[in-house]
């Protein structure tokens, strides 16, 4: 069963596409198949800043649409689909 972590959007990061190559290169992964937030299909995906409870921030694949809208404020993101932007900066 997949680990989930609530996050929330962080705020007042410029987010461009350099993000989601920098998910792509620490996550070893291919992109889900849904958004995190409105688990709608991952179009027009961005790597999105996120925070977590404790205050780490994360990059996760996210709908452009979702990642501009800041909406919904917490939301649940699979652990395996966070990489910390501290490890790895
Ligand atoms: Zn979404």
């Amino acid at each position: 069963m997949d680990f989930l972590i609530k996050v929330h959007h962080a705020e007042d990061t410029t987010t461009s596409d350099n993000m989601l190559d920098f998910w792509k290169k620490h996550s070893n992964k291919s992109l889900p198949k849904v958004c995190p937030c409105c688990k709608e299909p991952l179009l027009d995906p961005v790597g999105a800043h996120v925070i977590d409870r404790a205050g780490i921030m994360y990059i996760t694949p996210m709908r452009r649409e979702c990642n501009s809208a800041h909406k919904p404020e917490e939301f649940s993101v699979t652990k395996e689909d966070l990489v910390s932007l501290q490890l790895h900066s």
